[in-house]
């Protein structure tokens, strides 16, 4: 059977067209910043979406990442954050990606190795080892305790401590 070139021209832009969507959306994908993986869950002030925050009764946790990305079985939870990254992150931003990490690995019964913390220009990966998970559960029960007190003083005195801590702007016990 003859088949004119002409039924073979519409196939063929559909094609190209799908083609070329996919590579600008691969485009916009990696100026935002974003590592490859398939979206899971996005925080809906950045996407619209009703997503309720996750919850571990056990912990007493609650929290709601920006976004979780689906790599090779595994869900990694992603923070964003709007400002220039510091030369390291700050402190209280990797504890907040740990309680995510902990919380993704509650929710979908697998651990995460590590979370991903982007800031403007630049993104850290953060090994979700078992030392932050301990200083997340530390920290749990920290908070737990000032929630009895009228009143919580700053508990170091170390400068630099206060100098990469993401409150700094807001707190006025800072060094
Ligand atoms: S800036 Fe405030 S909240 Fe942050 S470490 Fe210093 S005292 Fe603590």
């Amino acid at each position: 059977m003859n088949v004119s070139w002409q039924f073979l021209l519409i196939p063929f832009s559909a094609l190209l067209l799908a083609l070329a969507l996919l590579l600008i959306s691969r485009a916009i994908k990696r100026s935002s910043g974003m590592p490859e993986g398939k979206i899971v869950y996005a925080d809906p002030g950045l996407w619209g979406k009703p997503e309720k925050p996750f919850y571990d009764s056990l912990l007493g946790l609650t929290g709601k990442p920006d976004y979780l990305i689906r790599r090779s079985q595994t869900t990694i939870p992603v923070e964003v954050k709007s400002m220039w990254a510091p030369r390291e992150p700050y402190d209280s931003h990797v504890l907040q990606l740990g309680a995510y990490c902990l919380l993704a690995d509650r929710h979908f019964g697998q651990r995460p190795d590590y979370g991903l913390l982007r800031y403007r220009n630049r993104t850290f990966k953060i090994p979700f080892t078992s030392a932050l998970e301990e200083e997340v559960l530390e920290t749990i029960q920290t908070i737990r305790g000032y929630k009895e007190l009228d009143e919580v003083c700053r508990s170091h005195d170390q400068p630099n401590r206060c100098a990469r801590c993401g409150f700094r702007e807001r707190c006025d016990q800072r060094l």
